[in-house]
């Protein structure tokens, strides 16, 4: 009998297979590795809100774990995929620029928002009123990051490369059985996906579609990240991706002209140098209408548990929540209630 069985291996599974390694329980992993919203993100860290400038919910304990968390990974896994660097957010007029020296004083803000204002030397970017230097930031190559985790699971036998069912799984109170596997506690990481499988049907995760493109621009020559309209983010030499646009009403995974032609707009009014589209992207961010996370377990079956609801900042998140669901689960420590999903519990109709 296994200690637990984990559906998902996106963010929210990786950090939750994380937390018990680390704590010595034994788990098996079934994903089918598609459709997932961590594959497509730009995989940015940002403790701060940079349309509002305003500091993101936790985000500087987010971020405390973040940071040794994914260099732990990387000498785990011996593999390259955190770039820690600087987040320049161009401003679009004299007023955002006073917004941000305000916002760089308050106490939440001072570590993350430098109060010096960078010119742009760039003759690609347009960038009149400058730029500020978002600090502490960065970015995980989150699909290099999967595919490595993915090998270092399956070399020990502990990952499954497969659809899951839910006709197959059985739930009784002292076990889960799935198939030939046993586990005492079954964790659904399953992003927006798990909106198929009735269990949870009471949450509301409603999901929020994401697209970006990958642009080849040789004279653009950018070195960190710029945030506009969109954000400009370089991935390898010449190559940028560019995003993303929201979208609550379509629940599709198929790439769309509309958010094609929006994209290229926005980037527009930042770039002035010929660009060529090689690659578009799309992707379901798996978001609540409150912004915060659901773990917990399920409110009939005590060994089924909720791990979802990253939104927009998994990358960022990921690492403290599924060391939060861990001593949750082995230490009988209580869930901060706003990422409880007992909060949803009145909804709950019993099956
Ligand atoms: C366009 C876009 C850009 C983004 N940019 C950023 C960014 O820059 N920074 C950031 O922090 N976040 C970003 N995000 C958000 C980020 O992607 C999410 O917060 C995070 O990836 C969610 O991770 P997850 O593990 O919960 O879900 P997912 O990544 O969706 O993983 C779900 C897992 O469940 C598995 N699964 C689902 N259903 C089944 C099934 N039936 N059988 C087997 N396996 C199944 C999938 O294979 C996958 O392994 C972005 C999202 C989008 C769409």
């Amino acid at each position: 009998m296994l200690d637990y069985l984990i559906v998902g291996l996106g963010l929210a599974g990786i950090s939750a297979c994380e937390a018990l390694e680390q704590n010595g329980h034994s788990f098996h992993v079934i994903a089918d590795g598609k459709k997932m919203a961590s594959t497509v993100a730009g995989g940015i860290y940002n403790p701060v809100v940079l349309k509002r400038f305003k500091a993101v919910w936790k985000g500087d304990t987010f971020l405390d774990h973040a940071l040794p968390f994914y260099r732990h990974l990387e000498k785990k896994l011996d593999a390259k995929f955190l770039e820690e660097s600087t987040v320049k957010r161009r401003f679009a007029s004299i007023e955002e620029q006073n917004r941000w020296f305000e916002a760089a004083t308050k106490p939440d803000l001072k570590r993350f928002l430098s109060s010096d204002i960078l010119q742009n030397a760039n003759n690609a970017l347009i960038a009149p009123y400058g730029l500020g230097n978002v600090l502490d930031t960065g970015r995980v190559d989150v699909p290099n990051l999967i595919k490595a985790y993915q090998g270092y699971l399956d070399q020990q036998g502990k990952y499954s490369l497969e659809i899951f069912k839910v006709s197959k799984l059985k739930i009784s109170p002292d076990a889960i059985r799935y198939g030939n596997l046993e586990a005492k506690t079954i964790i659904w990481a399953l992003g927006h996906r798990q909106a198929a499988f009735s269990y949870f049907d009471h949450i509301p995760l409603v999901g929020n579609k994401g697209e970006l493109i990958i642009i080849k621009a040789p004279e653009l020559k950018l070195s960190s990240l710029i945030k506009g309209p969109v954000f400009i983010l370089p991935i390898e030499k010449d190559f940028y991706k560019v995003g993303a646009t929201y979208d609550r009403s379509d629940r599709s995974y198929e790439s769309t002209s509309e958010a094609r032609k929006l994209l290229c707009e926005q980037l527009e009014t930042m770039i002035s140098c010929p660009y060529e589209i090689v690659q578009q992207e799309a992707g379901i961010r798996p978001t609540v209408p409150d912004r915060r996370p659901l773990l917990g377990r399920h409110p009939q079956f005590n060994n089924l548990v909720l791990y979802n609801g990253l939104g927009s900042r998994g990358v960022l998140m990921a690492p403290w929540l599924g060391r939060h669901l861990w001593e949750y689960l082995e230490e009988g420590k209580d869930l901060i209630p706003d990422l409880d999903i007992k909060r949803f519990e009145k909804r709950y109709q019993p099956v």
